[in-house]
């Protein structure tokens, strides 16, 4: 289907929805329901429960609230500097560029934020945050997320990384964006250029790919234009239940990723965020699925799993312990296979 589609009621009308879909009735704190034509195109009309369409069709779901949710479950309102600026880590900061994306996916984290139609950050919003990461030397890095960064024009953007590069010019840049895989097309020579033109320090592609049928052609291609002029594409993934929580999914998602030169760098535990319990994988579950993984493929293709700890307690791993016990000098450490193995310490 070669159609974007912008509302729910349009949704509705262009789709057979299952009885779910169809009682989604909006309601607070909902984000807009956003399809872009080529994420359509992936999705397979005729199957209800394709893990794309479950990324970005809304259901009644989304209107339940369970004990332990919140709004901001990373509490980026108390980490933030401005309005637009969370610093949470000592070395890095997030800078929130826009509030919207292209496409919005029902499972985002940052709901209190996206999809608010407040649009880019002010010339004096970004002078500010800038000023900010120039007068904090520990910050060594600031990721330009959102929203999606790219659906800045690229006068906007020029100017963004611009006034950071005057400010900061040894700061790397990461450019957080799921646009590669929702609207590859918007992956031309200008834009590309921008990020020739200031570099005076790495910039980075952070992006957000779920399912392996998200790395089509088109967003190979779009993805492959930035790691041939020399940025590093890393991928974050968000574990969801009936769109990638198995190991199988994992594992062709990872290898497919590490063979189009794109690092598998987080797969992440969902967030306590309202709104998003259909689609929160157990914990336990997402643990084993680590644990096989790791056993599956190369430690190229292994990326980290990760939870972002609620009331904003920030990222810690989330892998099996093999590190069993330490009794006397000795270490009790167990194989991927379950076995045990013993190391001293040497004093
Ligand atoms: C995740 C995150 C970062 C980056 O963390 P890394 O572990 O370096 O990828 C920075 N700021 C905020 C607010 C974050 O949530
Ligand atoms: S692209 Fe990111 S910010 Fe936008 S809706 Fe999806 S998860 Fe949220």
């Amino acid at each position: 289907m070669n159609v974007k589609i912008t509302s729910f009621e349009q949704l509705k009308k262009s789709f057979k929805l299952t009885k779910e879909e169809e009682a989604y009735s909006g309601g607070n704190n909902s984000l807009p329901v956003s399809i872009t034509s080529h994420f359509l195109s992936l999705i397979d009309e005729n199957d209800s429960g394709d893990p794309l369409r479950k990324q970005v069709f809304p259901t009644v779901n989304e209107e339940v609230e369970e004990a332990m949710e919140y709004i901001d479950p990373l509490a980026e309102v108390d980490h933030s500097i401005t309005s637009r600026l969370v610093h949470r880590y000592k070395s890095r900061v997030a800078f929130l560029t826009t509030d919207i994306c292209p496409m919005y996916c029902r499972h985002c984290f940052r709901r209190r934020f996206t999809g608010n139609m407040v649009g880019p950050a002010k010339k004096d919003e970004i002078r500010e945050a800038a000023e900010y990461v120039g007068n904090h030397k520990e910050v060594t890095e600031i990721l330009l997320t959102g929203g999606d960064l790219l659906t800045l024009s690229n006068s906007q953007l020029d100017f963004m990384i611009k006034t950071f590069r005057e400010k900061a010019p040894s700061l790397i840049i990461r450019i957080c964006t799921r646009m590669v895989i929702t609207a590859p097309e918007r992956i031309e020579e200008e834009l590309l250029s921008i990020f020739m033109k200031y570099n005076s320090a790495p910039f980075y592609l952070l992006t957000q790919i779920n399912h392996p049928r998200e790395l089509c052609k088109e967003s190979i291609e779009a993805i492959s234009k930035f790691i041939n002029m020399g940025i590093p594409a890393m991928n974050q993934t968000v574990m969801l239940k009936g769109v990638n929580d198995s190991v199988d999914i994992q594992e062709e998602l990872a290898n497919k990723l590490l063979f189009n030169r794109i690092k598998p760098y987080y797969v992440f535990q969902g967030d306590l965020v309202s709104g998003t319990s259909h689609l929160r994988v157990n914990l336990g579950d997402t643990i084993k699925i680590e644990k096989e993984l790791r056993k599956r493929v190369s430690g190229l293709a292994m990326p980290a799993f990760v939870m972002d700890l609620p009331q904003g307690g920030g990222k810690v791993p989330l892998t099996d312990c093999y590190v069993k016990e330490h009794i006397g000098k000795k270490w009790i450490i167990e194989t991927l296979d379950g076995e045990k193995r013993e190391y001293p310490d040497t004093y």
